[in-house]
């Protein structure tokens, strides 16, 4: 007899036939010879409504009273999904987050699970129950018993460290959707369905965007190994796998709060080339990467930082053995740079740096744990260590670091050196020092799905001294405000000012923190001494994400060739190897994305659209 968790989605619960239906499914679920914790959202909108009648009060409600307030939500669906199973002949009962043991952090209306106490949903279970579960809410530790909630989106995550903590033998996800397909389909209609996807790519595509899951309800997934299943509450189609990687025997306690790296990887067989004040236009990026894959040189990071005037920095890595090769494009196109009907300030220059490594911490839910990145910018800035390039993925933090020129066997003492102070600062046995090849166990197309992200907005950081710290102490702080900050980029021109060399910081957040992040960096820039903090949010972030990018060149070239031909300025670009994102002016966002989701040839005519 096999475990299943399957969760239902607000539209799946939106009406009362809507209730019974999804008690057929649950019904019938059991007949085949399954036990069934059903998890479920709060009917249709309601979740939006309760935000609603909240700001008609108040434009600043308490996040304690709006956890009780939104917590309704889920009462109201269990209760009326329990009596539909009843009335099928079906014994079944409904329970909070509270009633369940669902323990979650005290951070309201953010909360993270810290332990599921599995003992009375067994105990229904071997009674023959079906036990319906209000996702999206837990409670604080015995004594307070403060109702939470984890976050909008969240009864995937409810349903997800469920299945975990039980050992489920599977967890699907039951929406308004065939399954997870290759974009929006809401925004591009031709988004064709995926049969399956690997966790790391759907943890980045979820994060990037992609609504159809909560990202958090993929990080357990990777981490304990749990089937997670996408599939229509309307159809018996089969949706789509996200299949999970072997994982680490990992405890249940701390469940979403335990160990988020899991590896510390090191790459010194790395080069960089920058291109320094080349115009801020459309068309820039896509000649330079064309070229680099017309010579079929496999790039490895890239990053465009915020432009200042009307000119633009862009820097990329490549393997040691690229980069003669990468180095004679560039200063054979920069010149054609020189004499852009815009003119520069200075010129076009190109700037290769040999003696540079990458190192990179690894694990699932980077961004869900704010303080990853600052960790490990301060635990590199305590061993001396300046860092020169910074790309964040969900999956991954990476920084091009120095690599001091005066040791002769500089590699090996700084491989050692930089994996030991990592180790020991995220708790890691041992990791191996070169990069693991890629997870090639299911079919990994170059791009499998794109994204847009609407909800970000940009700070950047003005005349940063450059110097070993400064970005801990940053990210640090946001930290400790739980910002998570998505999209770090350091800028590659240097400004000396008074003596002193400095350069930008951008990065993105959610909009709806980034008020908080400006307040809070404005009241450490006295001290930091770096210039004006600056917010836009006016900005879109368009990804592409697809493990089998990996050694692929020419996916990022055809990605910014897209966007030129629709004269879409690119503002600022970060990859990992498995995404490319691009930020782009807010009204591009959509054109962006449909015209990356034609490109890649992700595009079909199948119907995707849910019955109303
Ligand atoms: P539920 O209420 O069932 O949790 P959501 O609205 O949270 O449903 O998520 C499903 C929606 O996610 C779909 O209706 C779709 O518009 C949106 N979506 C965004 N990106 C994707 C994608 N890549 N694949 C499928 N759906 C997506
Ligand atoms: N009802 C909550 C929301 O609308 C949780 C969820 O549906 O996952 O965000
Ligand atoms: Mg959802």
């Amino acid at each position: 007899m096999a475990l299943v968790v399957q969760k239902y989605g607000g539209t799946s619960v939106s009406s009362v036939e809507r209730i019974q239906a999804v008690a057929q499914r649950v019904h019938h679920t059991v007949q085949n010879g399954n036990s069934v914790v059903a998890v479920v959202s709060a009917m249709g909108k309601t979740t939006d409504t309760l935000v609603n009648l909240a700001q008609e009060l108040t434009s600043d409600p308490s996040r304690r009273e709006m956890d009780m307030l939104l917590s309704t939500g889920e009462q109201v669906s269990i209760a009326l999904l329990s009596m539909a199973l009843q009335e099928l002949g079906q014994s079944a009962i409904s329970l909070t987050g509270a009633q369940v043991g669902i323990v979650t952090e005290a951070e309201h209306s953010r909360a993270r699970i810290l332990e599921i106490q599995t003992e009375r949903l067994q105990r229904h279970l071997q009674e023959g129950k079906v036990v319906v579960v209000a996702g999206f809410q837990g409670v604080t530790s015995k004594e307070e018993l403060e109702i939470t909630t984890l976050g909008r989106g969240g009864s995937d995550t409810s349903a997800m460290a469920l299945a975990a903590s039980l050992g489920a033998d599977c967890c699907e996800i039951y929406t308004d959707v065939p399954g997870i397909l290759t974009t929006d389909p809401r925004l591009v209609p031709e988004a064709q369905l995926m049969t399956e996807i690997t966790c790391d790519e759907m943890l980045e595509l979820a994060s990037l965007g992609a609504k159809v899951l909560h990202p958090r309800a993929v990080e357990i997934a990777r981490n304990y190994g749990v089937l997670l299943v996408v599939r229509s509450a309307w159809s018996d189609a089969p949706g789509t796998r996200v299949i999970p990687a072997v994982p680490k025997p990992r405890s249940l306690e701390n469940l979403e709060i335990g160990k988020a790296v899991d590896a510390v990887e090191f790459d010194q067989d790395q080069a960089k080339v920058a291109l320094l004040r080349v115009p801020d236009s459309p068309g820039v990026a896509a000649r330079l990467f064309g070229e680099i894959a017309a010579q079929e040189v496999d790039v490895d990071l890239i990053i465009q930082s915020i432009h200042e005037g009307n000119t633009n920095d862009i820097a990329f890595t490549v393997g040691g053995g690229a980069l003669n090769q990468a180095e004679a494009v560039a200063e054979a196109i920069a010149p054609a740079w020189r004499n852009h009907p815009t003119p520069a300030p200075e010129e076009a220059e190109v700037m290769v740096e040999r003696q540079i490594a990458k190192v990179a911490v690894a694990g699932a839910g980077m961004i869900g744990h704010p303080g990853i990145a600052a960790t490990m910018f301060a635990t590199l800035s305590e061993a001396g260590i300046n860092i020169r390039m910074i790309s964040t993925s969900e999956v991954k933090v990476s920084c091009i670091i120095d690599a001091p020129a005066e040791e002769s066997s500089w590699a090996d003492s700084l491989t050692s050196r930089v994996i030991a102070v990592l180790c020991r600062a995220f708790e890691i046995n041992s990791s191996p020092v070169q990069l693991p090849t890629p997870n090639r166990t299911v079919a990994t197309p170059p791009v499998r799905g794109v994204a847009l992200d609407m909800n970000q907005a940009r700070l950047a950081i003005r005349h940063v001294r450059d110097h070993p710290g400064m970005a801990g102490k940053i990210f640090g702080l946001l930290a400790q405000q739980n910002i998570s900050v998505d999209m770090i980029i350091q800028s590659q021109r240097c400004r000396i000012l008074n003596g002193v060399p400095t350069r930008d910081i951008a990065f993105t957040v959610s909009q709806a923190d980034a008020e908080a992040a400006q307040r809070t960096l404005q009241a450490i820039a006295p001290t930091i001494e770096c210039g004006e903090i600056l917010v836009d949010a006016e900005i879109a972030k368009v990804s592409v994400v697809g493990a089998g990018m990996v050694g692929q060149p020419g996916v990022a070239a055809q990605m910014f060739e897209t966007l030129a031909q629709r004269q879409i300025n690119i503002q600022m670009i970060t990859t990992s190897e498995i995404k490319i994102s691009c930020v782009v002016a807010k009204e591009q966002g959509a054109t962006a994305l449909k015209a990356v989701h034609e490109v890649f040839g992700l595009g079909t005519q199948q119907e995707t659209q849910a019955p109303v």
